[in-house]
């Protein structure tokens, strides 16, 4: 059976793909397979392997082989030239990625190519710095030589969700090879393609079998199965709270692998009336909220806008958003695709209809846009109250709640008011506001006069129950790592 297939992209473009289960450096077949559909048109784009227990565990042992062949104690400088040389391949082959993701997450072809392609490439050149710079310290110790070492842990789990499947990718596998673990990543089981890809480019950039094996399979079955596995000894993952507490669970019944999480968020994005430039002010906001269609954690999809400029913003920010076209992601001129999933679809349309009931006001969209795929109109409601559900939950749609604020108080007070703490933004121009209300929102990015702004040195991640962690920056290397002590007795009679 072969697992080779040909997608062509509307756009004539034409990419060869291996739909198999890359293990050892080898595309496998799976114990079933996934259909994963267009979201801009509903159609199946391919069948892909999928992972099950059976499969993962292969996945688990290929890594531990790898790890304790060789991998453990590898030279830094060879770690550090097959990333560099992935990174390389990345860019040789831009184009067919960026096709893969923009077919089968929708996000526009722009986009794939402006944004994912050159971040996995600058994820996996920063961390390759990192390989020959793992330090540990010496610590005074009277009599003793005092050390400790930063030590791999072993093989890594890495469980991604859909709405950034390459750059999800390349957040988890960067850190963890640098550091000299092994790794297995369950892609989402509704975006498999550039992961796939980018399988067959570490083969041939000369990674060694079993260092990073690339799965697709159901959450249930093959994350699960990843999750319990007793030979994976640290899982990261980025996905849903609810995901987040099964896999804490399942680390927590098994053999309490380490977990960092990167879950979800309702960002709050604060806007004073003494802002420089409101039009970019409500361009910073626009992409904010929906920018990816709405699915990023950390969109910023509470706006709290000061009094004094409420209406003023508020009529802007509705121009902006209706002058953005929504459709096929393959045209220049998009600036929103489609949402990933019929699923996904039903989940929005079902908050924006508990928007309309919770007495909230539908200021502009909520609606499906087109007959085919899953697209919806940028949404804005206003007249929102800090206990209705679509200023409490995360939609991760097209959607976003407006609401006035009177002083600094009220809207940290109001901003604050979440269970979540992924990013934040303010924008004003006062400096000693700026700076006193980034100490005060409980958030782990804080974006000022900007939104979205994130970068692979900068470290990413949650306050409160939006994760586990910190990704990206020197702040990763302690996710993939463990210290060692050692104290050496230097000649000192007992
Ligand atoms: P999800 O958490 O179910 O999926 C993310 C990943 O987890 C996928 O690879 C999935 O296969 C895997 N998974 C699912 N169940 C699992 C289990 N029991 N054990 C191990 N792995 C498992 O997310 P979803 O259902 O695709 O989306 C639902 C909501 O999650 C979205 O509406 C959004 O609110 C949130 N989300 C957040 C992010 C983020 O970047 N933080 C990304 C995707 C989704």
């Amino acid at each position: 059976m072969s697992l080779i297939t040909e997608i062509t992209a509307p756009d004539g473009h034409k990419v060869t793909l291996n739909t198999g289960l890359f293990i050892n450096n080898e595309f496998v077949a799976g114990s079933s397979t996934i259909d994963t559909i267009n979201p801009a048109t509903g159609k199946v784009l391919a069948s892909v392997q999928a992972a099950e227990a059976k499969e993962v565990d292969l996945a688990v042992e290929a890594a531990h082989k790898a790890f304790y062949g060789g991998w453990k104690t590898s030279n830094p400088r060879e770690r550090a030239r097959l990333m560099l040389k992935l990174a390389d391949l990345v860019e040789r082959d831009g184009e067919d990625l960026a096709h893969l993701e923009t077919l089968d997450n929708g996000k526009p072809l722009s986009n794939s190519r402006r944004g994912d392609i050159p971040g996995v490439a600058n994820q996996l050149r920063y961390f390759a710095g990192f390989c020959d710079k793992l330090h540990g310290k010496v610590i005074e110790t009277e009599g003793k030589l005092s050390y400790t070492v930063h030590e791999p842990i072993g093989v890594c789990g890495g469980i991604i969700p859909w709405n950034g499947p390459m750059l999800m990718l390349a957040w988890k596998i960067a850190p963890a090879i640098a550091t000299s673990n092994t790794i297995v990543i369950k892609t989402s089981e509704l975006t498999p393609l550039s992961a796939l890809k980018i399988a067959a480019l570490i083969k041939e950039a000369g990674f060694p079998p079993g260092v990073i094996n690339i799965i697709t399979g159901y959450g249930p079955k093959a994350g699960e199965a990843l999750s319990r596995h007793m030979k994976v000894s640290k899982i990261a993952f980025t996905g849903s709270l609810a995901t987040g507490r099964a896999i804490m669970k399942a680390a927590a019944e098994t053999n309490l692998k380490k977990v960092t999480l990167e879950l979800g968020g309702k960002s709050p994005n604060i806007i004073f009336d003494d802002v420089d430039n409101l039009d970019e002010v409500v361009f910073w906001s626009r992409l904010g909220i929906y920018a990816n269609a709405g699915q990023v954690c950390c969109a910023g999809s509470r706006i709290y806008v000061q009094e004094g400029i409420y209406d003023k913003f508020v009529e802007k920010f509705k121009a902006l958003a209706l002058s953005g076209k929504v459709g096929n992601p393959f045209e220049e001129d998009t600036f929103q695709g489609p949402q990933i999933s019929e699923g996904q679809f039903n989940r929005i349309m079902n908050y924006i209809d508990i928007g309309k009931k919770e007495g909230a006001t539908c200021y502009l969209g909520g609606n499906k846009v087109g007959d085919a795929g899953y697209f919806i109109e940028p949404t804005i409601f206003t007249d929102v109250k800090p206990d209705m559900r679509i200023m409490k939950e995360e939609i991760f749609g097209p959607v976003v709640a407006i609401s006035k604020f009177k002083d600094v108080d009220d809207v940290v007070a109001q901003a604050n008011d979440t269970t979540y703490g992924l990013a934040a933004a303010v924008h004003t121009s006062n400096i000693t506001r700026a700076i006193t209300i980034s100490n005060a929102l409980e958030a782990g990015s804080i974006w000022v006069n900007c939104y979205n702004i994130i970068t692979e040195n900068s470290p990413f991640g949650g306050y409160k129950q939006s994760g586990i962690g910190r990704e990206n920056g020197e702040y990763a290397l302690a996710n993939y790592t463990q210290i060692k002590a050692i104290k050496i007795n230097v000649g000192n009679p007992i």
